[in-house]
């Protein structure tokens, strides 16, 4: 049944979340969207889960919208007593045809010189395209789309029914052609690879060969989680309309799972890893660094701390080894000076004396610092 979008605009008091450090995905630091629900509705949407959704029905996830009418202004207020770093904005269901609170946001981003990172699954982001532009002069402006199959592949058709109503991934690749041919980073967030459905080899190479070829930079691959209430909407959703993958999921996900226990992600992100390399694109997204920014070279160890954790996980490296890089990365993010210069009156002792860098981790540092200066 198809079932009427109603739409309800009000005033909340914040709508920027701020993390302490950018993350080592999307290297955001600041997130802020304008809207509560989505149009799109994707069935295994993290989103209905109950500690980002309000509603009581998980249904009501894709057919009531809620407009945050001051958004743009909570933003500018927010941005302007911040320091400077990437933002995680906009969102382009057809709500925003109606409310246009995404544009208002870029153009505050702009404004203030605010980095932004937009990830789609509707071509309407071709909209503000002259503003991204204009902000990826001033900062920097990365756009990504969502996918999870590309034409082609063996579930195709199926996956585009379980996200039926959002535009068909041939026009998110389109529009990551554009982005492409304009001069903006793009790439593919890949996640999550569903289970039986995204994870053949057929799929990952086709996921990968597409985004190659509209001119993707990168694939950032991951898994499904479930939980509370997302989980029994799901689960409903495949009784109902896919009752032939129940068995699987329900051994993959058995109750009280959030990731799969069995699923193996790895495999799946070395295998992307593998065919990102044949095909000439990164499975990381590159960092975005303000030009001129006084610490872009700490910005880039960190960024290559961060790629190298990724990779060890994927090798099944120890914990220990994966963590002692990341408790690196964050410290050399928190430090303040630029590490070129500590090296030059210290040298190494210097970067030793980094909180959680320490002897082994300073002689990775000053490798880096050799290579990237
Ligand atoms: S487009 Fe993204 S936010 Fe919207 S329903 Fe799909 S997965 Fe969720």
């Amino acid at each position: 049944m198809n079932r009427k979008t109603s739409f309800l605009s009000y005033r909340p008091k914040t709508v920027l979340n701020k993390s302490k450090r950018p993350d080592h995905w999307f290297w955001t630091r600041y997130s802020a969207y304008p809207y509560i629900g989505c149009q799109h509705g994707c069935e295994f949407c993290y989103c209905r889960e109950r500690k980002y959704s309000p509603y009581e029905d998980p249904d009501d996830f894709a057919h009531v919208i809620k407009a945050k009418e001051n958004a743009p202004d909570l933003l500018r207020k927010a941005l302007s007593r911040l320091p400077v770093e990437p933002v995680f904005t906009g969102d382009y269901q057809p709500a925003e045809r109606k409310f246009q609170l995404s544009r208002r946001m870029l153009a505050v981003c702009h404004d203030l010189g605010f980095p932004v990172f937009v990830l789609e699954r509707s071509p309407l982001v071709l909209r503000d395209i002259d503003l991204l532009k204009a902000i990826d002069e001033r900062a920097q402006a990365v756009v990504a789309f969502s996918v999870l199959a590309a034409p082609g592949s063996p579930s195709y058709s199926r996956v585009c029914q379980i996200e039926q109503l959002a535009p068909p991934a041939e026009k998110r690749f389109a529009a990551m052609q554009e982005f492409a041919a304009a001069g903006i980073l793009t790439g593919a967030c890949f996640m999550p690879v569903l289970p039986g459905l995204c994870d053949d080899d057929a799929n990952l190479e086709n996921v990968v060969r597409w985004t190659a070829e509209h001119g993707g930079k990168f694939i950032l691959v991951g898994g499904l989680t479930l939980s509370d209430q997302q989980r029994t909407y799901f689960f409903k959703v495949l009784e109902e309309r896919f009752p032939d993958l129940i068995e699987n999921y329900q051994r993959l996900y058995p109750p009280g799972s959030y990731a799969s226990p069995s699923w193996n992600s790895r495999q799946v992100a070395l295998r992307v890893k593998e065919l990102c390399q044949q095909y000439g694109i990164s499975d990381r997204m590159p960092r975005p660094v303000i030009p001129g920014d006084k610490r872009t070279l700490n910005k880039r160890i960190v960024e290559a701390l961060a790629n190298e954790c990724y990779w060890m996980e994927l090798r099944g490296e120890p914990n220990q080894r994966v963590w002692a890089y990341r408790k690196a990365a964050w410290a050399i993010e928190d430090t303040a000076q630029d590490l070129r210069l500590i090296y030059r009156t210290m040298g190494r002792k210097g970067l030793e004396s980094i909180e959680n860098v320490g002897p082994r981790l300073a002689e990775v540092v000053e490798d880096l610092l050799k290579r990237l200066n």
